[in-house]
């Protein structure tokens, strides 16, 4: 797989060119493939609250869109540049065409650091970024959602400040907005609830009992509770969470209710009652069949990776597993449900948010969580299919799926010659 010791874009590069040579396709898809179609950079003026006038660097990159309009959050970061959006905006090409979503990727952001900015800063300055960007965003063209510092409120503005330029209410040019206005139902708890049901299926697939299981998961926020949550519901064993302080083990099973109200209170999961203290470290070690890292990037390494006893590692969090790791996994014959199909939960429902928008009609949770594990299903079901076919790992085969529907769609469109 791509070498990790090259910058993202290069990374996201040679990911394609891994990809379309495994597929024997036409030269011409990855030189369509290496980067955006369109990319732009624009100044972005605001005016601070003691009435000068600052200047930020704003970016919004459209890799590909011969599935759908482009898709993609924006982050509000000092560490934003060029590169790093080429190179995100590529990985939701990918991630939407695994998913089967009609998008292509996209991806745009500020270099900024908000948390120097008042409440009001920050509105003025999304606003502006909406502006310098209104003409090439829109729901048939190319449709932005919350990212790092970037959140349902943020939103709310930029909607506003579009519907403002356009003369009409248009929710759906951006995705993660408030119920209020155009949110969907389950948005909040998609990733958590979508990495579980992609776990769920793949264990179906290798013929595990998913009810019979346990489960450890090394992230108690967002992610991870949501994920400790569904995996209860749906009748796995959860023996192990943690959180940056550490972790609880109980080999009969925690109580998730339990857990989170005692984390409501006391901040941490450290110390709660029915369970023995674990380090974060062994958490990833623990004679379980599905591990779920939802915390931090490289925490599975060359180091850890032989002693890895799950059969299934649905990875919640980004780029949680290194290269080399990666490699051991595989010759282990450990399923490792990448990243990019393990946490789509959140597009996919953004996905539904839009289509929402568009109706005018809408869903309620019930319904989302019902289309989002037929869409993750459907995702593994291919992904699966794919490694069995080349016999490579489920991250390669996800870039094998995701490809060859870009290709099929590209060579439609006539853009294959
Ligand atoms: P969060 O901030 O809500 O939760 C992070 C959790 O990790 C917390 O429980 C924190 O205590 C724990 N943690 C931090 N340092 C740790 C350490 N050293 N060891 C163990 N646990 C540690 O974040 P989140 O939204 O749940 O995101 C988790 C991961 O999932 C991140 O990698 C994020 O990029 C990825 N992700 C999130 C979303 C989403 O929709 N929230 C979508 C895609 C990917």
């Amino acid at each position: 797989m791509a070498d990790s010791s090259l910058n993202p874009f290069l990374r996201a590069q040679q990911a394609f060119k891994e990809a379309v040579e495994t597929l024997n396709l036409e030269p011409a898809v990855y030189e369509l493939l290496r980067q955006p179609l369109r990319f732009f950079e624009v100044a972005v003026p605001f005016i601070r609250d003691d009435g000068t006038l600052q200047v930020f660097t704003g970016y919004r990159a459209h890799h590909n869109d011969a599935l759908g309009p482009t898709k993609g959050g924006l982050r509000f970061h000092p560490d934003v540049n060029a590169d790093e959006v080429k190179a995100l905006s590529m990985w939701m090409t990918v991630k939407c065409a695994l998913l089967g979503l009609p998008y292509g990727g996209g991806k745009g952001g500020i270099a900024c650091d908000p948390e120097q900015l008042s409440e009001l800063e920050l509105e003025r300055l999304s606003r502006e970024y909406i502006r310098s960007i209104a003409s090439v965003i829109g729901p048939d063209k190319d449709i932005p959602a919350p990212d790092v510092s970037t959140n349902p409120q943020i939103m709310a503005w930029m909607v506003d400040e579009y519907s403002r330029i356009r003369g009409e209410n248009t929710f759906g040019m951006i995705t993660g907005k408030p119920l209020v206005i155009g949110g969907s139902a389950g948005r909040v708890e998609a990733t958590g609830r979508g990495l579980l049901l992609a776990v769920r299926e793949m264990a179906r697939q290798i013929n595990i009992d998913f009810t019979q299981s346990r489960v450890a998961i090394q992230g108690f926020g967002n992610v991870g509770s949501v994920a400790a949550l569904a995996a209860t519901e749906l009748g796995a064993r959860v023996v192990s969470v943690s959180d940056k302080e550490g972790g609880i083990f109980n080999p009969d099973g925690l109580d998730i209710k339990d857990v989170l109200a005692y984390k409501q209170v006391h901040r941490n999961v450290t110390g709660y009652p029915q369970s023995e203290p674990i380090a974060n470290a062994d958490v990833l070690e623990l004679p379980v069949d599905i591990l779920i890292p939802a915390a931090l990037e490289n925490v599975i390494t060359a180091d850890n990776a032989g002693r890895i006893r799950a059969r299934i590692v649905g990875e919640g969090a980004n780029g949680p597993t290194t290269e080399e790791a990666d490699n051991i996994l595989f010759e282990k014959g450990v399923m490792v449900v990448p990243d990019i199909l393990a946490n789509a939960g959140g597009v996919t429902v953004s996905y539904f948010e839009w289509v929402q928008n568009q109706m005018r009609f809408y869903w309620t949770e019930e319904e989302v969580f019902r289309r989002l594990e037929e869409m993750m299903g459907a995702a593994i079901e291919a992904m699966h299919d794919m490694h069995e076919h080349y016999g490579v790992s489920l991250r390669r085969a996800a870039y094998l799926v995701a490809v060859d529907r870009i290709a099929q769609a590209m060579r439609v469109r006539g853009w294959l010659r």
